[in-house]
């Protein structure tokens, strides 16, 4: 196994989009099989190791930004096998977790089969979707990452290397799960006892449901629980035809009765994807995008699954929803087929990176909410951070996922002042999210970043929960410290 520790290597593993600094690491490992990964954490005491997982580093929260651990690569376990089909309806792809997310979806497409979770991102590592349960505009109509992963190989903090089939291991009535290892050992422990919140996205801390299964517990902990090493991806057939509109409004009010509306299926229609850009987040867009029509009071983009049958019918619902919410249909920018398509996911995409570039140019950090609202209560959480931020004098945008009552706020601090006041504000917007029965986060974890707001999310009695489970199965935090859980939990358990 390939191992570095020259400063231009190690330099590659200190950063991710977060901007969080002051990462240091002796060195990488770079496995080039499951075993190697094993072996590694099976010898990690022994040796006095601890280990940050790395994905392709395109994560917001510093979840593989090392403090001290040696990192394990993923890079080099980039297999993805041949689609299996079960039945006319569906079919599993078998992956390492190294494989990009991009070759994933072509693998699926060019075998005529469709897999639809889909971070905005595409360089990320399957694996780290996995870690982090990613999701993105389809999840209005498909969910997250969870939803499409059938079983999990996993590395498990002491070296054991765990299958784990969905329906294989369920907590009992009381919580419990009861695993025997190859190892003649016997990992026993009852899901965290906190309620998660009525939001249709949430990615903050370790799943736990009644009767939940073992595999979602390692979806979405963040490398917490285990190294993710392969998968089984559930697949479904590729929709015939997709239409895609960016819907341009005079004003926010209009917009929002689109929104509601498309959400209700007025007339017939059916969103896979309801997405938003204010005003602010057009006027940063201009810079690519200097056709977007002038005085525009923000954009929707949506993204609607049809036939060829079909499809003449569902276009008409969608101009009839948009005329009769103020949109202009002659100036809508509409894409029928794939290159189209592209196009317009680049639109949305680019947004994230013109905020990127922008933010390179500055002495600041970005302050980002990732948070969300109970699904029919979109509007509020538009409002309520339109309304803080119009009283501030930051740049700021607005822009997401509305559909699932999911929006980014990105406040853009130009000197130091305006950090400290976006700071207070995003504590302040925190505690009214959670008050309104929200989610700190939806989508991009919790990370380094945002582990003190789970404390204030779930309590300390949450919290600690949180910390039995990760004790039970990492008795000597050899994974993935500082991740989700603040660092003085463990000292205050010890
Ligand atoms: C422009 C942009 C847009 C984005 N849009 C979205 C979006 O729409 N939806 C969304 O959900 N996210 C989005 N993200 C966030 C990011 O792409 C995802 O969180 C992604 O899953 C990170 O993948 P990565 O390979 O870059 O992981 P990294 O950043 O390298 O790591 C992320 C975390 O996963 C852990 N990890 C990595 N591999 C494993 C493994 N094999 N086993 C266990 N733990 C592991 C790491 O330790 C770390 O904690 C976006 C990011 C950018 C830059």
């Amino acid at each position: 196994m390939i191992y570095k520790n020259d400063t231009l290597a190690i330099a590659g593993f200190l950063e991710d989009t977060s901007n969080l600094k002051s990462g240091w690491t002796q060195g990488i490992f770079f496995p080039e099989n499951v075993e190697e990964v094993a072996a590694l954490l099976f010898d990690a005491v022994a040796n006095g190791r601890h280990y940050t997982i790395a994905g392709n580093g395109t994560g917001t929260t510093g979840g593989r930004i090392p403090f001290g651990d040696h990192v394990i690569a993923m890079q080099r376990l980039d297999r993805i096998g041949e689609v299996q089909p079960l039945d006319s309806n569906r079919a599993l792809l078998h992956v390492q977790a190294g494989a990009m997310l991009q070759d994933v979806q072509s693998k699926a497409t060019s075998a005529g089969w469709f897999y639809p979770p889909d971070p905005t991102e595409k360089s990320c590592f399957i694996g780290s979707t996995i870690a982090n349960n990613s999701t993105g505009s389809r999840s209005l109509k498909y969910g997250s990452t969870r939803n499409f992963v059938q079983a999990l190989t996993v590395a498990l903090p002491q070296g054991d290397m765990l299958d784990i089939a969905r329906g294989r291991y369920l907590a009992d009535e009381n919580g419990c799960f009861s695993i025997a290892l190859p190892a003649e050992r016997t990992l026993s422990f009852r899901r965290p006892g906190y309620t998660m919140p009525a939001t249709s996205k949430h990615n903050a801390g370790y799943w736990s449901t009644p009767g939940m299964d073992l595999i979602d517990l390692f979806i979405g902990s963040e490398g917490t629980l285990g190294v993710i090493l392969e998968a089984d991806l559930l697949l479904i057939p590729a929709p015939e035809r997709v239409i895609a509109c960016l819907a341009w409004f005079p004003g926010e009010e209009k917009l929002l009765d689109f929104v509601r509306e498309a959400r209700a299926g007025s007339g017939g229609v059916k969103p896979r994807a309801l997405e938003l850009f204010d005003c602010r987040a057009l006027d940063f867009l201009r810079q690519s995008y200097p056709d977007i029509p002038e005085a525009t009071g923000g954009a929707i983009y949506f993204e609607e699954e049809s036939t060829g049958e079909d499809e003449e019918r569902c276009l008409q619902a969608w101009l009839e929803l948009m005329e009769r919410c103020g949109s202009p249909t002659g100036k809508s920018w509409a894409a029928f087929d794939s290159e189209g398509l592209a196009r317009l996911r680049e639109f949305r995409h680019r947004l994230p990176v013109l905020v990127n570039e922008w933010l390179s140019r500055q002495s600041e950090s970005k302050v980002s909410t990732d948070m969300a609202l109970p699904d029919e209560r979109f509007a509020d959480l538009f409002r309520l951070y339109r309304d803080h931020c119009s009283r501030e004098q930051f740049t700021w945008i607005i822009f997401g996922h509305i559909g699932n009552a999911h929006l980014h706020l990105n406040i853009l601090p130009r000197n130091h002042e305006e950090f400290d006041c976006a700071k207070a504000l995003y504590r302040q917007l925190v505690t009214e999210v959670l008050s309104m029965g929200g989610t700190l986060s939806a989508e991009h974890g919790i990370g380094k970043l945002k582990s003190e707001y789970l404390v204030q999310m779930y309590g300390k009695k949450g919290i600690m929960e949180m910390v039995r489970v990760k004790q039970a199965l990492d008795p000597y935090l050899v994974l993935n410290r500082g991740n989700l859980i603040p660092e003085s939990f463990y000292e205050s358990e010890t």
